[in-house]
Parts: structure tokens; C-alpha cells; sequence
């Protein structure tokens, strides 16, 4: 009999529900309630706080609870007679959404069971990955499917060759995120004693100023703003059911000082299809793309080479990339503005994301060993924003980023690259700008002072 189909016969005879897969050494269905050891568990009937979701509650049992101190998921999931394999695709489907090894005490989290007196069969998992963002397992799947471990780096799927066919029951992973409202919001103030006080009298957030600090992109610094100056902006406020979630975007910013007056409007561009910020004359307040994808710098490990011999597939191989060395779970940045264009999985590239800067550039960030928070397809990403972490996810020996430069589409080195940057909103469409930064800046006059 061949070996798959042995395995298969023994999983058959150790059939199981969601609850107890994992013991499966006799036939006898074991039934446990629930653990309550490393969790707080509230009243049964709990069903308002996730009645959002999509889930048919029914007569099911709801249960809130907490991530306990030096508590993991990986112990969540074994309280819950959840077995590794179910954990592994876990932590590999929702690693978008959730830090599943950074889980935070006191998060919260949900089982929905099927309860008698005398048992409880979990039908659904739910964690609260952030303010607005849940992970939902759906364990009522009693299917067994085999096993595929895609093991994160080349070097592993060599090992794990050998290893016999497990089945398993699948979860069915999926996200919701509540609906994010956007406010704009007009703000205007005269520096009286320093800037934290009056964005303190006006219940904004330090935190704020780092976003006006980003539009300005370094040409101008907000915490020099002096007493006597005005300060006007407009942003959006994000929120969740009127509760005060995050600052979003800023929109258009003017600093008066006793000088002149400062301009940070943000303008999408339709010739080079981006956002800039863009000052009163239509000059970009952008730099060039920044020397590192690392915030601290980090070390060039390997240079753009088109004859590099491979460490892993021992073959030449052009490496069109420059290796930043890093540990395991530094932050990764844009090194520009843009729009993410990719933000997935491929066994080589593993973890990457790829940004579209403007007509002509695009970067690339490989082997990430996870995004961060938000950034899919689709999303606006500033310079310097924080996209992912190093790994060495995809073909790699060990923690790096492999950071790839595109020009017109192909592969370039960005450290032998001149880099032709447009300085400005183009000649075509300057009479547009001019005409968008008239509307903006009488937006701002006409801001009420606080
Ligand atoms: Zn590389």
C-alpha cells in the first residue's frame, strides 16, 4: 500500500471534530469544555459585541475574552483543542492582519461554540487584531485536506521533503474591518506660548506634527514654528461609529511667520499618475529616494551584479538587487512616496511589496517576514512610512532585504543610478495646479482661528 494512502486510512479511523483533532489516539471523540485557565470568559450570551460580523449566532454560545499574560495563540489555540497544523495556517493567513507572535495581553478575543451541559464544540474563533480590524476562524469545516507546509525559505522545503502526507482540517480564514469614517477637518490656530499647547488646548495629538513634518518632507520642520506664527491645516480624521480612530491624510497645510508663508498641498498628478506635496509655485516638496529601504541604514551585504555567483542555487545568477543585512523584524520604509502595487507572497521574492512611485519608478522590498499593518494593493504609502520587517522569507540564507529599483520596467542599480526626479508639477498641467492651489489656500484663509 503506498505510504499516502496508509496515512490517509489512519487519519480516517482517527476522525475528529474541530474540538479535539488533536487527540486523536483512540477512536473515542473526546469532549472537553472550555479552558477557562488562561483566559477571562464572561457570560455565555455575548452575541452584541461581534453582531457586526457575519456570522450566524443562532443558538450558539458567544464568549469574550482576554489574551492573558505570557500568554501565546499558539496556547489560546491548544486550550481550545485547536492542533498545529491548524495553527500554522493560522498564523500564515491572517500575518497581514495580525502579529500573531506579538499578541498583546488583554486583546481581545471571541469563541462561539456549540454548548450542551456536558459539551462544547467550537464553531468559530474571532480576534480583534486592532480597533477596527477582526480575524475570524471558522472551524466548522470537517473535511480533512492534506497538509501543504510551504516552508518559508528554500534551504526548509529541502528538509521537509521527506515528510509524510498529514491531513488535517482546514479553517476557514477571513478579515473584517468596520467601516472607517473620514471627516475633514479645517484647523487653524496663532501660536500663543509653543506649538504642544495650543495642539494640547485644542485636543489634537502631538502625534499630528509628525504628520505635517512627513508633507513638508524635511523642507520645513513644524516644531520650529515660533510663537506669533499661524498655523492652518486641513486633514481627515478617521473614525469608527463617531469614536476617534487615527489622523489620516493631510491635505493642504500653510505656515504664516512674520517672513512669509509656507505651503504643503497635496496634488495628484495626472501626466505622472501620483500624489505629491506641492508648494505655492508648483515645486515639489519631495526629495529623491532615500539611500537605504532601512531606517537606521543598515549594511550592503551585495551589490546590483549581473554575474553573481548564487549562494543557495550554486549558479550564476544576476542579482538585480542590493541586500540590506539587517535583524530578523527591522522595519522596512519606503524609500519614496507611492502607491502599493504588490504586497504578497512568491516562493522566491517570499514576502515582498512593490510601490509605483510615479511613470518611471517602482521599488521592490523582498523577503519581509511580514507587512505591516494596512499595507495591501492599492494603499498610499509616504516616505519613510514603515511598510514590513526583514526576514529572510523566499530564497534567502538569512534576515535581509533584497531592495530592487525599477525604471521604465526594468531592473536597475539605484546606487549607479542618476536619478532623474522631477522637481515640478510639469508644464502641462501647472495652470491646473494653480488653479486647485487659488481654491486651497482661500480654504485655509478662511479657516476660523481657535
Ligand atoms: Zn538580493
Amino acid at each position: 500500500m503506498p505510504k499516502q494512502l496508509v496515512v490517509f486510512v489512519l487519519f480516517l479511523t482517527y476522525f475528529t471534530s474541530c474540538q479535539n483533532s488533536q487527540h486523536g489516539r483512540d477512536s473515542e471523540i473526546i469532549v472537553k469544555t472550555h479552558a477557562t485557565d488562561t483566559s477571562v470568559a464572561s457570560a455565555c450570551e455575548n452575541p452584541e459585541a461581534i453582531s457586526f460580523l457575519d456570522i450566524d449566532v443562532g443558538e450558539l454560545c458567544v464568549r469574550e475574552r482576554e489574551v492573558g499574560r505570557r500568554n501565546s495563540i499558539q496556547k489560546i489555540f491548544k486550550s481550545l483543542r485547536l492542533n498545529q497544523y491548524q495553527y500554522n495556517q493560522f498564523v500564515k493567513e491572517s500575518k497581514e492582519y495580525f502579529d500573531v507572535l506579538n499578541i498583546k495581553p488583554a486583546q481581545k478575543y471571541f469563541t462561539i461554540s456549540k454548548e450542551t451541559d456536558t459539551s462544547s464544540v467550537l464553531q468559530y474563533l474571532v480576534f480583534k487584531a486592532s480597533d477596527y480590524e477582526y480575524v475570524i476562524a471558522n472551524c466548522t469545516d470537517t473535511s480533512l485536506v492534506p497538509y501543504v507546509n510551504e516552508p518559508e525559505t528554500k534551504k526548509k522545503r529541502w528538509k521537509l521533503k521527506k515528510q509524510k502526507t498529514i491531513l488535517y482540517q482546514p479553517l476557514q480564514i477571513s478579515f473584517y474591518e468596520k467601516n472607517i469614517d473620514t471627516t475633514k477637518i479645517y484647523f487653524a490656530a496663532v501660536i500663543q506660548k509653543s506649538l504642544y499647547k495650543t495642539l494640547k488646548e485644542n485636543k489634537l495629538d502631538p502625534s499630528l506634527v509628525e504628520k505635517l513634518n512627513v508633507a513638508f518632507n524635511g523642507k520645513y520642520n513644524v516644531n520650529k514654528i515660533r510663537k506669533g506664527d499661524t498655523l492652518q491645516f486641513i486633514y481627515d480624521q478617521l473614525s469608527i461609529n463617531g469614536q476617534f480612530l487615527n489622523y489620516g491624510h493631510v491635505q493642504a497645510i500653510c505656515v504664516k511667520t512674520k517672513k512669509n508663508c509656507l505651503y504643503a498641498v497635496d496634488y495628484f498628478l495626472k501626466d505622472d499618475s501620483s500624489y505629491q506635496y506641492v508648494d505655492n509655485a508648483g515645486k515639489y516638496l519631495k526629495t529623491s529616494f532615500l539611500k537605504s529601504p532601512l531606517k537606521k541604514g543598515g549594511s550592503i551585504v551585495s551589490r546590483f551584479n549581473l554575474h553573481r555567483f548564487h549562494p543557495i542555487l550554486q549558479v550564476e545568477k544576476a542579482h538585480l538587487g542590493t541586500d540590506f543585512a539587517a535583524p530578523q523584524g527591522t522595519p522596512i520604509i519606503a524609500t519614496a512616496s507611492g502607491v502599493i502595487e504588490a504586497a504578497q507572497f512568491t516562493q522566491n521574492n517570499g514576502n515582498y511589496v512593490k510601490i509605483r512611485h510615479d511613470r518611471k519608478y517602482e521599488t521592490q522590498y523582498l523577503h519581509m517576514s511580514r507587512f505591516a499593518r494596512g499595507i495591501r494593493r492599492g494603499v498610499r504609502v509616504q516616505q519613510g512610512q514603515i511598510i514590513g520587517y526583514v526576514g529572510s522569507t523566499g530564497l534567502a540564507t538569512g534576515p535581509h532585504v533584497c531592495y530592487r529599483f525599477w525604471k521604465h520596467g526594468a531592473q536597475v542599480d539605484p546606487l549607479r543610478e542618476k536619478l532623474n526626479i522631477v522637481r515640478q508639477v510639469p508644464k502641462k498641467e501647472l495652470n491646473d495646479y494653480l488653479a486647485y492651489f487659488t481654491e486651497v489656500k482661500q480654504a485655509l484663509e478662511t479657516i476660523a482661528i481657535r
